[in-house]
């Protein structure tokens, strides 16, 4: 067995593949590096991109992730549409917590 292993802290282990007609679910190994460096919760659902000037300001290291609640945490304000990219992880169609789609504005 290699270094990765399955995510011991939520219970979804694939996602649909959309938009093809495969029949068998796309297979997700939940990873340890997807875990909030803060709290340790998978940021599975909670993916997406920022300006560097807003990631580094909580994140000085650029090291890791950071759920929304523990970013919000560091940045002492809670995150706008403007903070984020215009990379495609934020506008196209996928998972998300509803917090995310708060933030983001959609
Ligand atoms: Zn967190």
């Amino acid at each position: 067995m290699d270094r990765t292993q399955l995510c011991g802290s939520c219970d979804v282990g694939s996602i649909p593949t959309e938009g093809t007609n495969l029949k068998t679910p796309m297979k997700v190994i939940h990873n340890k590096k997807f875990h909030c460096i803060d709290c340790n919760k998978d940021t599975w659902n909670e993916y997406y991109m920022l300006y560097s000037k807003v990631w580094k300001k909580a994140n000085p290291e650029d090291k890791g992730m950071l759920c929304i609640d523990c970013l919000e945490t560091r940045l002492g304000r809670k995150l706008t549409k403007k903070d984020f990219t215009k990379a495609i992880i934020n506008t196209i169609e996928t998972r998300r917590t509803a917090k995310l789609k708060n933030r983001l504005s959609i």
